[in-house]
């Protein structure tokens, strides 16, 4: 079974107050914040290993980012992935979660037969949730999408179980297909030191622009549709008042203050 999992760098969250929006581009400026892999693709990941180690195959991590986000695709190889490939370059840099999906797409297709994708259900920062359906669009496969269970019926039948207002439902899916995993689904395991020490041994391929043979107009922020029309720091400011009197007084204090700000009818 040959399995591609998006992966994607995000800022490490612990320092996510650094980052910047650029005021002209209005991109990120992400300065030198470090790395995470995106939380919920290592359950994906750990879906992905644990299909392979059920039904046996073949594990592709497929990251888009710069070239320091190869430590997160060294990560995932660390944790039993086989091969890991990282689409880098200056011309896919600013794109939006279109532009994404359609590098994504290029890369899975250079990457030749799979019989399914995963991705993380959203990522930390951009949160958009439309990379994973996006790639299945343009791959022109089934997708599903917050799915916390995989079951494999027969041949390419699978049914997925996800999350649904309130309730779930079961879904039956042919492959190829694409899902994008919810965090219920597995607990993603720890590095481990064996891991580490083999994932030396394993390639990670970078391609760029050239080798995906897409059109510079086609990727990266010239490739993007979304428009940021503008954007400003939200002001909040907060008063603290203490009440003073019995326990009924502050309540109904408390109440007339609530009241009189609008905060209640
Ligand atoms: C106009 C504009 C400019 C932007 N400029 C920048 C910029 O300069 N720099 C920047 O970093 N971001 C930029 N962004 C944010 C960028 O659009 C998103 O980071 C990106 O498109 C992915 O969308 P998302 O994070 O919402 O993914 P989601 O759809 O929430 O992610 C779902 C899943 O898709 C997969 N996935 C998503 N992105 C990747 C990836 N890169 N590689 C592998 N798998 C992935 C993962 O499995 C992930 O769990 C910009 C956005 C806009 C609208």
């Amino acid at each position: 079974m040959k399995i591609v999992v998006c992966v994607k760098a995000v800022p490490d969250p612990k320092e996510a107050d650094k980052i910047k929006i650029d005021p002209e581009t209005k991109t990120l400026m992400r300065g030198d914040v470090p790395f995470a892999t995106n939380p919920l693709d290592k359950h994906a990941v750990e879906a992905a290993l644990q299909l392979k180690r059920t039904l046996g195959g073949f594990v592709t991590i497929l990251s888009m980012g710069p070239p320091a986000a190869a430590n997160v695709v060294k990560e995932c190889l660390a944790l039993g992935a086989d091969r890991g490939i990282l689409l880098s370059d200056r011309a896919f840099a600013g794109a939006d979660a279109f532009a994404t999906a359609y590098t994504l797409a290029k890369g899975i297709e250079k990457i030749g037969r799979f019989d399914l994708v995963l991705c993380g259900m959203a990522s930390s920062d951009g949160a958009t949730e439309w990379v994973g359906p996006q790639i299945a669009t343009f791959l022109n496969i089934p997708v599903v999408t917050m799915v916390n269970e995989i079951h494999h019926e027969s041949g390419d039948e699978w049914q997925v179980k996800t999350a649904w207002e309130d309730g779930y439902r079961r879904v039956a899916v042919q492959l190829p297909a694409l899902l994008t995993v919810a965090r219920e689904l597995n607990e993603p395991k720890n590095l481990s030191f064996s891991g580490i020490i083999k994932a030396r041994k394993k390639e990670i391929t970078a391609w760029s622009l050239a080798e995906l043979d897409v059109a510079p107009d086609s990727v990266g922020f010239e490739g993007s549709p979304t428009v940021v029309g503008d954007f400003g720091t939200l002001q909040t400011a907060r008063n603290v008042e203490f009440l003073e009197g019995t326990a009924e007084e502050k309540a109904k204090l408390l109440v007339d203050i609530l009241t009189e700000s609008g905060a209640i009818g």
